[in-house]
């Protein structure tokens, strides 16, 4: 079994008796404050958490049993709605919008005794790898803070890579949760698409997006998972299936499990350290009892560009209705059209208006099919593909980001440089399929690695199976002295 990890044993404790949800909370705000400088937070919602808290902890007290998070502190990604709570996106557009309801996967939080701690900072509508295209400025990682914590979800990773939170939740369009999990060193997955609901997260790309767990182990992403997947009648495109229970997943046996490495992700495109750190990963799953081989995923890699299109496309949609009349903020101008453009123009950032003209380009008459209608058939053979290899592979093992963490200004300057940071993670995205970032030991400057597991749809068990064996491998490798295996 591999260790329940801090979650998990906050759960636990609260449940018995043996330690009050407050004590949990009072922690996590102490860590919150002492870290302050890290910006991980947008909102750090300190009066409700500790009224929540004193109600689980009398819920236990009455003999109640307030469910499989009862007490554990979590760190919402600011793009989720939080009933009452500001929900900005990172943007000056949404400046002062209090959400009316929250969204499925809060009430779910909830209903498991979750306690939400605070709102965290990513990029601007969740558009960016390194949390740098925050309206508020940028988060900094906590292994280094003169480096990009990744993003969009950066606040979320940086917030319990930190120890601020044991879990937090965050979003993955096309890499968000398991790149900066990555370049956090800790845990963060994006399950099947339809796995967890969508409503009440703000639309980027309705395709692509899912909401997911990060967590300082895979078992402690697995429970936040288990309790907010499952079907929700509010989202057209939840998965009626049952999730199913875990937890012989997560036993960590690699024995028999197929491990296919993705060709294509560990060429010249991959810098050498993270190959390194996947070739090891690969031999410690072989070494576990896997059938490890190597699997050709060529649409892996043109999926960024079609990536690059069918994201900015559904952008380009969704945020048309920042208008200045019903949310956030409103530049007041003679006529309504005249408003709008000033709205507009001062409450989204150059990254947001980038990806608006890059998605109306491509959706408009006489480039559509160049381009959009291109794109979608790139998605299809990203599909194909996968389906492919899968016929031989249960899961397939590739980096999660090409390199370690980098350094702030490194990649703003050339938004290429930046979108490559997604060549890992995107299709995943693109083929609605779960995957999963582990931390397999470090790279350069010491600086963490992930390794990423992906599986087909519903995929989730095999998943956890495989990420739950190498995070075993590395605390065998760590117990036996040697940090990098
Ligand atoms: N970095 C990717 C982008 O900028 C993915 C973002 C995400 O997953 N939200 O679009």
């Amino acid at each position: 079994m591999t260790s329940a990890g801090p979650a998990a044993a906050i759960a636990a404790a609260v449940r018995r008796g043996e330690r009050s949800a407050v004590e949990a909370v009072e922690e996590s705000l102490a860590a919150i404050a002492a870290g302050e400088e890290l910006g991980a937070f947008n909102t750090v919602t300190a009066e409700s958490a500790l009224q929540r808290a004193h109600r689980i902890d009398r819920a236990v007290a009455a003999g109640e049993d307030p469910g499989c998070l009862a007490g554990v502190p979590v760190a919402v990604k600011d793009n989720i709605c939080t009933r009452g709570v500001p929900t900005t996106c990172s943007s000056r557009i949404l400046e002062g919008w209090r959400p009316p309801y929250d969204a499925t996967v809060i009430r779910r939080l909830n209903a498991a005794g979750g306690i939400v701690v605070g709102k965290t900072n990513m990029d601007e509508f969740a558009m960016g790898s390194s949390t740098e295209n925050s309206a508020f400025g940028p988060t900094r990682n906590p292994c280094d803070p003169a480096r990009v914590p990744g993003g969009s979800s950066g606040g979320s990773a940086a917030a319990v890579a930190a120890g601020m939170s044991p879990l937090a939740l965050g979003s993955d369009t096309g890499g968000s949760i398991r790149q900066p999990a990555a370049l956090c060193g800790v845990v963060g997955m994006k399950p099947t698409y339809g796995r967890v609901s969508r409503y009440g997260l703000v639309a980027f790309a309705s395709s692509l997006d899912q909401i997911g767990p990060i967590a300082a182990t895979v078992a402690d992403a697995a429970l936040l998972y288990s309790a907010v997947a499952g079907h929700d009648p509010l989202d057209s495109t939840s998965i009626p299936e049952e999730v199913g229970d875990l937890s012989d997943a997560l036993a960590g046996e690699a024995a028999g499990l197929r491990v296919g490495i993705v060709a294509e992700l560990s060429g010249e495109d991959i810098d050498g350290d993270v190959s390194a750190r996947v070739t090891a990963a690969a031999q410690s799953l072989a070494s576990a009892g896997a059938e490890v081989g190597e699997v050709s995923v060529p649409a892996a890699v043109f999926g960024l560009s079609a990536y690059f299109l069918i994201a900015p496309a559904e952008a380009s949609s969704n945020l048309a209705r920042y208008d200045g009349v019903r949310y956030g903020l409103r530049v007041p101008a003679a006529t309504a059209a005249d408003m709008n453009a000033a709205t507009r123009t001062a409450g989204f950032g150059a990254e947001v208006k980038r990806r608006i003209m890059l998605g109306t380009f491509a959706l408009s008459a006489g480039y559509y099919d160049a381009y959009y209608g291109k794109a979608q058939k790139v998605r299809t053979l990203v599909l194909e593909d996968f389906a492919a290899a899968y016929e031989r592979f249960d899961v397939l093992i590739a980096p999660t980001s090409p390199t370690v963490a980098f350094g702030f200004g490194e990649r703003t300057a050339d938004p290429l440089a930046m979108y490559l940071s997604d060549v890992c993670t995107v299709a995943s995205n693109l083929a609605g399929h779960p995957a999963v970032s582990v931390p397999f030991g470090s790279g350069a400057g010491g600086l963490p690695v992930g390794v990423q597991v992906m599986a087909p749809a519903l995929g989730e068990a095999a998943m956890f199976r495989a990420a739950a064996a190498l995070e075993r491998a590395m605390a065998d490798r760590r117990r036996a002295g040697s940090a990098s295996p």
